[in-house]
């Protein structure tokens, strides 16, 4: 089978290995598509950690195609999307904090292939009416679940701001509608993505470049702030900005994921004088079941911006980094 191998920088090679083989509880993946992850291209960019050769790749959907010992032969066919590791569910690690944690079980080689070859556990079936293209976006889905999931009960009717439209932005505008927010404002400078943002629930629609988003929020909450403010783009600067425009006793939410290393520049006082909790998810968490049930709420049309073969990764790179579209795939075949 084809493999797409990332060998550092943003170098792509594409290589004939061996079609992968199930052992007992595992199945075989023929890709369907493979979405192209922030986390990815951050690796490509030397800003999230990676070591080449490696193949990436986590978002991925596809029918199984080939059963190992012990599975169920109804799964046969089936098409699924996979959780990042299998995660044992016994280990200090699942236990005590999510299955992003496990300890024992390790990830499973990347979907920039034609096959992948994971564990059963990892495996959960579409449900009814779900394409197979829109379920490949539920692992980043999942991470905002995850991290909605951690801010607990909220009152409805609160005020929101998520400050970036990517796929991960979107998504918060989209679950934050979902779980009662009453006004939620978008900020972010692309105009497509802005515009689309009104799709999956946005009230108030912002760009940064054109006008003061401070002033908005200020004008729009009475000068208090809003109750949560989400960060899902990944830069400490946007981070700082977010939290000045959180009322007393708000929730500061790390949607975006920083580079390793990036410190937060804000006025530790003000956080401790107005109360703010900041909480953030790593991946998906145990979410990847409630996206997956959660997916066809939301309208995705026009988010997948572009569909490329294995063979043109490079542009596919190319064209997620240029942050022109939203979100896109790998199409194996
Ligand atoms: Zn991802
Ligand atoms: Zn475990």
């Amino acid at each position: 089978m084809l493999v797409s191998t990332w060998r550092g920088g943003s170098e792509f090679t594409l290589d004939t290995v061996p079609d992968p083989s199930p052992g007992p509880g595992q199945v075989v993946i023929k890709v369907h598509s493979s979405g192209i992850c922030g986390t990815d291209i951050h690796k490509t960019q030397g800003l999230f950690p990676g070591t080449p050769p490696e193949v990436l790749g986590h978002e991925f959907v596809g029918p199984i195609v080939e059963l190992g010992e012990g599975v169920d032969s109804t799964m046969l066919d089936k098409v699924v999307g996979c959780t990042l590791n299998a995660s044992c569910g016994e280990c200090e690690g699942c236990k005590t904090w999510s299955a992003m944690h496990c300890e024992r079980e390790p990830r499973l080689a990347g979907g920039f292939a034609e096959y992948v070859l994971v564990d059963q556990r990892q495996a959960h079936v579409l449900p009814d009416g779900l394409d197979p293209e829109t379920a490949s976006m539920t692992e980043p889905a999942a991470c905002v679940v995850s991290c909605l999931n951690m801010l607990g009960e909220i009152e409805h009717g609160f005020d929101a701001l998520v400050v970036g439209g990517g796929l991960l932005g979107l998504f918060t505008v989209g679950m934050l509608k979902l779980r009662g927010a009453g006004r939620i404002i978008l900020s972010e400078p692309n105009p497509k993505r802005l515009a689309m943002g009104a799709q999956f629930g946005a009230d108030v629609l912002n760009d940064p470049t054109k006008d003061d988003l401070g002033e908005l929020v200020n004008d729009l909450t009475g000068g208090y702030g809003v109750k949560i403010g989400a960060e899902a783009v990944g830069v400490p600067k946007l981070v700082a900005n977010v939290s000045k425009m959180i009322r007393p006793r708000g929730n500061l939410v790390l949607v975006g994921v920083s580079p390793q290393g990036s410190a937060l520049p804000v006025d530790l006082y003000d956080l401790h004088y107005k109360e703010i909790t900041v909480s953030g998810a790593f991946g998906a968490g145990d979410a990847f079941g409630e996206a997956l049930a959660t997916l066809p709420r939301l309208d995705l049309n026009g988010v997948v911006s572009g569909r490329f073969p294995l063979e043109d990764i490079e542009a596919a790179f190319a064209a997620s980094a240029g942050g022109e579209g939203v979100k896109y795939m790998i199409a194996p075949r």
